[in-house]
Formats: structure tokens, sequence, C-alpha cells
């Protein structure tokens, strides 16, 4: 039945981790998936998180099913949290939400909305490079899958000129992917003051502007800020659609927790969509699971565990950071290696683009047994006290040679 079936290749991220847990040096570091790990290259289940389960716990819920679109307080406080207490339309109730299976969850949910109902060409445009998973994701949901410049390989920078120019050349009502924050691969963003002019460019060609918010907090360390470009987009009146995860910031990755939102004109609008979201999602896995959601809806919802939970993205974040300024200091000073490291230091974020050849990541891997994808990529969460002289040492060798 099955002989004419190809094999498939392996998926490019997850794959890494295959052949990571495939090596048995003791020196082995993987740094291809974008998980947070702590200071002993573990991963980190955050206290607010385990006080969260203690409280569910102790009031013995039950395990019935959620409504298809998920928690209602969920959606409403992760919506809180995105388009902030001062967002006119969810004041006024005209923000059409569901609980997603987390962040792929609700692009791929939004994505399967636009290509069901957006009224013109359903052509959505990704930045260059942008998170491996979007292509296969919009185009499996019905969209054409085009692109615009986003990084520049010379200034190891944002290529704004670039980007400006395939936007401008997008055709009126065309859907443009942004990723909120925290840009993933490149950790390069705009600046607010590029985000303003992106927004007018987005309004002046009629396009729709659909984001990606998987790193919020993750970013500066600060939810509010790493928000500013949605909740600009959303002053300026954009009608915005929006995937956010509570993969990252909450470290709640296999619980599956997100949200897909939509900004419609008014609740009665909002009600429409909301319907026709049900609709998707029934047929596909009929409600969202319970304990996540609980999770992230216990912080959100309760005042000291959003305090604590608010200080540990704050802790995650800067040790990212530190991580940065460390590594550069080290291949710099330390090492010597021949290029220009500042984007180290200025990239934002989870990752950082190297800069590494293909030819230099598998010499990594192969000499080193370091682990990332074939593009440079690394996860800066991969590094620690414990292993980032060695891969420095490790990088430094590659580069020269
Ligand atoms: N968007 C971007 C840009 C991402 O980097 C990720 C996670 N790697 C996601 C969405 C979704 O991740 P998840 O489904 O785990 O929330």
């Amino acid at each position: 039945t099955w002989a004419n079936v190809p094999a498939g290749p392996p998926d490019p991220i997850l794959g890494i981790t295959e052949a990571f847990k495939a090596d048995k040096d003791p020196r082995k570091i993987n740094l291809g998936v974008g998980a947070y790990r702590d200071d002993q290259g573990k991963p980190y289940v955050l206290n607010a998180v385990k006080k969260a389960e203690d409280l569910i716990a102790s009031t013995n819920p039950d395990k019935e099913y959620l409504g298809i679109i998920g928690l209602p307080e969920f959606t409403k406080n992760a919506t809180l949290l995105a388009y902030g207490a001062d967002s006119v339309p969810l004041k006024a109730g005209s923000v059409a939400a569901t609980q997603t299976l987390s962040g792929t969850g609700a692009l791929r949910i939004g994505g399967t909305f636009l290509g069901r109902f957006f009224p013109t060409a359903k052509v959505i445009y990704l930045p260059t490079p942008s998170w491996g998973n979007h292509t296969p994701i919009f185009r499996d949901s019905g969209l054409e899958v085009r692109q615009y410049r986003y990084f520049d390989k010379k200034t190891v920078g944002l290529d704004f000129a670039g980007l400006k120019e395939d936007i401008q050349n997008a055709p009126e009502g065309a859907i443009v992917l942004l990723h909120a924050c925290a840009h993933n691969p490149t950790g390069v963003d705009p600046t607010p003051a590029q985000w303003k002019e992106i927004s007018d460019l987005v309004k002046e060609k009629k396009l729709f502007p659909f984001f990606d918010m998987a790193y919020q907090g993750f970013a500066s360390g600060n939810t509010t800020k790493d928000a500013f470009a949605v909740r600009y987009f959303v002053e300026q009146g954009h009608q915005i659609a929006l995937a956010q995860s509570f993969a990252k910031n909450m470290g709640l990755y296999g619980e599956r927790v997100g949200a897909f939102s939509l900004v419609a004109a008014n609740p009665e609008e909002k009600a429409r969509v909301e319907s026709q979201l049900k609709i998707i999602v029934r047929p596909m896995y009929s409600n969202p699971p319970l304990h996540g959601a609980r999770i992230a809806n216990a912080i959100l919802a309760n005042k000291d565990l959003y305090k604590e939970w608010e200080s540990e993205v704050e802790l995650m974040a800067n040790r990212i950071i530190s991580m940065r300024d460390r590594l550069h200091d080290l291949l710099t000073s330390t090492h010597n290696t021949p290029g220009e490291w500042g984007h180290i230091k200025s990239q934002i974020g989870m990752f950082s683009f190297t800069g590494l050849t293909p030819t230099q990541t598998k010499a990594l891997a192969e000499k080193a047994h370091i682990y990332m994808t074939a593009d440079g990529r690394i996860s800066m969460a991969g590094l620690n006290g414990g292993n980032i002289n060695y891969f420095a040492e490790s990088v430094s060798k590659a580069v020269k040679g």
C-alpha cells in the first residue's frame, strides 16, 4: 500500500538533537533547539509554574473537556498580556481569540482562517530568513508563501531598505508576517522608529499584519517592552492577527500553551470570526489541552505569581544577555578570532546568528561535538559558565581553519 511513499527528510532543527544524543563525547554541546537552560545546562521549570501547579492541585480540579476555543479566562488574560490593559479593541470586546497548541498551533489556526476567509489574494510574505516552520505551516494552510528581505549578511543586521522595498512591492491586500520581538533565527529586531515606518507602509499599501509573538519577555526581560510593536500597530488602527506562545516565556514547552487572536471591527464581527475559529478547530482536535492553560492562567491572574514570573523572565533574559557579553569577550580579547563579532552582543533574544559558514558548523560538530543549525544559528541559552570557554575556543579554531 505504501510502496510509493518516499522517505521524507529529517526536520532540520529537531534532527540536530538526534545527532547530539548519539554523540558520546562528554564535552558535547547542543545549541540547536531553542529551549532555555540554566547555568548548569539543565532545563528550567519556573518557580511561578511550580507554585501555580500547587495552587491548581489544591483546588482538586476535574479533568473535563475544555470548550472548543479553550479556557476563556486564559485567552482573556493572554490577550491582555499581549495587547495591554489600555487596548481599545480589547476593552471594546472586539478581539476574537482561541487557545491553541502553543505558538505553532496559533500560526496554523490563524493560517487556516486566513486561507479560508481572507478576502483578497491569499499571499503571505515571510522575512528572509524566518523560523523554518513558517513556510510549511502557511503552505499547509492554503496560502501562497513569498519572501521579503530582512537580514543583511554584510552588516549582520537588518536590511531595512530591502525590507521596505519588498513590502512596498507586495500586492495590495497581501499578508505580512512580522516577528513581534526576538526575531528567530537572526536575533535582529527593527528599532521602534523602524517599526513606525513599517506600520505606515503596511497601512499605505493596505497589507494585513500577522504577528508571531513567541518570545514576549525574552528579548528585553520585560513583557511590556517586548509588546511594543504589537501594541503600536493596534494603536495605529491595524486589525492585526496574533500568534502567542507561552513555551519560552513560561518554560511551558511540552504543555503546548498558546493563543491565536484577531482584532475585529466590533463585537458582532468578533463573534462571527470566533464561530469560524470553532469550526476550524473542532474537526482537527475538538478542544485544546487543559493543564498548561490552567498553569498560564493561574500565573497571569494571580498578583504574587505574576510578580514572581516577571522576575524569572527577567532572570532568563539577563542570563542570556550575560552569555552574549562573555562570548564576545572570549572570541575577541581572549582568542583573537578573525572577523567582526559585535553582533553577538547586539542581537536580541534566544538566538544568535553567528555568521559561521556551513563548513565551519560541520567542522564544529565533527571535531568539537558542538551542534547548531547549518546556517550558524546558536541558541544562546545552551551556553553556560561550564561550557562557554570550550565553545569560544572551538569556534575560534574553526574560524582560523
Ligand atoms: N514562532 C517562532 C518564531 C518560534 O521560534 C517558535 C518556537 N521555536 C514558535 C513560533 C512556536 O513554538 P511553539 O509551538 O513551541 O510555541
